[in-house]
């Protein structure tokens, strides 16, 4: 019998007195798969069927028995035939058997097909969520496979989390045939993690051959990550990124705007990209994004503008902005600008450039003191030579005995004028030299300037005599060093001599006021260049015209400026030029 049942078309299955598959023929073989007749699932479900059981008290019996396949639940008419004992055979047709009215089959090869053509996992639900069908990509990540998921109920598979969400969803999906809009939940794989999924359901409840939810998932755990990725790199790069529309509104902004604009970075969000900006900066701004604007796809450009922290708190930053523009990129739809605070560099920046100016200017005022102080050598070793042959001359003369008196006594005096001026010059280089090395030692008593001016005046009568002096004021009484004041007096006096022409006056007057004694020395001269007021005071300066008008060394202020503050005091000029200059000596008056 069996060599016969061998040969039929249909499905062949003997099951023994324990509902245990004993034999099958090739067709049912076939359809069963590899495994063990023992422990195949497709026979052991037919050995379960009802009908088995029954067809035990009675011939023969029909019915429809669902069946496990690879490709879910499949439904089959059977014929349950008592034999000996407690066997049974359960013959049924298998593909070749009644095409219109097996709809097992139509379910199966429609959702063949689909298998064929998706990766996604697919499932076929009953309305009450209950699992009928899993393909091989579903069964492969939840490890349910094929038919073994049927009668689970699929919210099992749901995070707890989710679930809530997911049950609503799934109670508005069942009011409306079709698709509906794909939904974010975890779903449990098979070795017990979480995968994000994307599921698409169509509701096809009541649609013959199917008539139930098919349920379209893929797995977006990566993609979720990455834009977890993504969205913690926003919220931690130092850079600031700025979305703007095409009318220049910020759409987005990352947190660390926050960083330089002092509000919740949300506020920013429908914002003019123009507000905050420092109004010096405004129109290079607008130019930069208009032409980013209006260029092609990628088009880029870098400008440095200043933000406002807080309007009208005058706290500025410098920030380095690039714009690119992907307004036509559809992933990103605007214009990207990222920010970069550089404040700090360009204070740094700055600061650098100060130092490189200060060093510059230094680097210049030495190089000009030292073309200055070989001037003075020259001038030095020149204006000695002069009063030198001078005295050198007047005594070869003297030395004759055929000189005769008066040209005598003038020789005399001319010897003694040029040695004495040679004197000032070398105590001028004496005092100058002790000045620099700090070796001046003033011994301060009570000075009466009227006296001091007095001696002085009388000290340089030679120096003087091509002028007419005049000395007025009344008896001021500064504490200084009486050598220091005599200096500074006679410094003064030689200059008022040596640039005003012959025959104009020079007045020396002396006062006192609130504290200070002082002693003002006016003459009629050419003046003073405002460009050199200051400078006469430097040491070798001396006036451009000052060589045509006199000899000199371009020390002589210097000195005496120096002793006027050692002794507490100062030493200002006042010139208009064209009309005379008058130098002003004030020192700490007696008390
Ligand atoms: P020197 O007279 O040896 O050149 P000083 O230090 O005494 O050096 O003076 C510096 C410069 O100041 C002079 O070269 C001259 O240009 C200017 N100066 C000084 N006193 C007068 C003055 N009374 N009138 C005009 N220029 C003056």
């Amino acid at each position: 019998m069996r060599a016969l049942l061998d040969g039929v078309a249909a499905a062949c299955v003997v099951v023994d007195g324990d509902d245990r598959p004993i034999w099958a023929n090739r067709v049912a073989l076939d359809m069963a798969g590899d495994t063990p007749i023992g422990t195949n699932r497709f026979l052991l479900a037919v050995a379960a069927a009802e009908e088995v059981r029954t067809a035990r008290g009675s011939h023969e019996v029909r019915g429809t028995v669902r069946l496990p396949t690879d490709v879910g639940l499949i439904e089959r008419e059977v014929v349950a035939t008592a034999l000996e004992g407690d066997a049974v055979l359960v013959s049924f047709a298998g593909a070749t058997g009644r095409p219109g009215e097996d709809h097992g089959d139509e379910l199966r090869a429609r959702l063949e097909a689909m298998l064929e053509h998706t990766a996604d996992m697919i499932t076929v639900l009953d309305r009450d969520g209950t699992i009928r069908f899993s393909n091989a990509a579903a069964g492969r990540v939840t490890g349910l496979a094929g038919a073994e998921v049927n009668g689970r109920a699929a919210f099992d598979l749901i995070h707890p989390d989710d679930l809530p969400r997911v049950a609503e969803f799934y109670g508005s999906v069942l009011d409306h045939t079709g698709p509906a809009e794909p939904i974010e939940f975890r779903l449990r794989f098979a070795d017990g993690s979480w995968h994000d999924v994307e599921a698409t359901v169509n509701n096809l409840l009541g649609r013959e051959g199917i008539d139930g939810l098919v349920v379209s998932m893929h797995d977006i755990t990566e993609r979720k990550a990455g834009e977890q990725r993504v969205e913690s790199l926003l919220a931690n790069i130092t850079d600031i990124i700025v979305l703007l529309n095409r009318e220049f509104e910020v759409t987005f902004a990352t947190s660390s705007i926050a960083r330089v604009i002092d509000a919740p970075p949300e506020t920013n969000i429908g914002m003019s990209a123009f507000n905050d900006i420092h109004p010096d900066d405004l129109e290079n701004t607008v130019t930069a994004l208009t032409q980013v604007r209006d260029a092609e796809l990628g088009s880029a450009v870098t400008v440095e503008v200043r933000l406002e922290a807080v309007p009208g708190s005058e706290r500025w930053r410098w920030l380095e902005a690039t714009a690119v523009n992907l307004l036509d990129d559809p992933t990103i739809n605007g214009i990207v600008v990222t920010l970069r605070d550089v404040t700090e560099r360009r204070e740094a920046a700055d600061q650098l450039r100060a130092a490189y100016e200060r060093e510059k200017a230094n680097a210049e005022r030495l190089a000009e003191l030292d073309r200055l102080k070989d001037d003075f050598l020259a001038t030095v070793s020149h204006e000695l030579r002069t009063p030198l042959a001078s005295v050198v001359g007047f005594s070869e003369l003297l030395r004759r005995s055929d000189i005769e008196e008066p040209v005598r006594s003038e020789l005399l005096l001319r010897l003694v004028t040029s040695a004495t001026e040679m004197r000032s010059m070398v105590d001028n280089l004496l005092d100058y030299s002790a000045l620099e090395a700090g070796r001046i030692g003033l011994a301060t008593s009570t000075v009466d300037l009227l006296t001091a001016a007095r001696e002085a005046i009388d000290g340089l009568s030679h120096q003087l005599a091509a002028h007419d002096v005049e000395l007025d004021g009344d008896g001021a009484v500064a504490v200084a060093d009486p050598i220091g004041v005599g200096h500074i007096v006679r410094n003064l006096l030689t200059n008022a001599a040596k640039y005003s022409p012959a025959g104009t006056s020079i007045r020396v007057r002396v006062s006192s006021d609130d504290g200070h004694a002082a002693l003002a020395v006016e003459d009629q001269g050419a003046g003073i260049h405002p460009g050199d007021i200051d400078r006469i005071f430097e040491r070798f300066y001396r006036a451009p015209s000052a060589s045509f008008a006199a000899r000199g060394t371009g020390i002589g202020l210097n000195i005496a400026r120096r002793y006027a503050e050692l002794m507490g005091g100062t030493l200002m000029v006042v010139s208009t030029p064209g009309n005379g200059s008058t130098f002003t000596l004030r020192l700490p008056a007696r008390g």
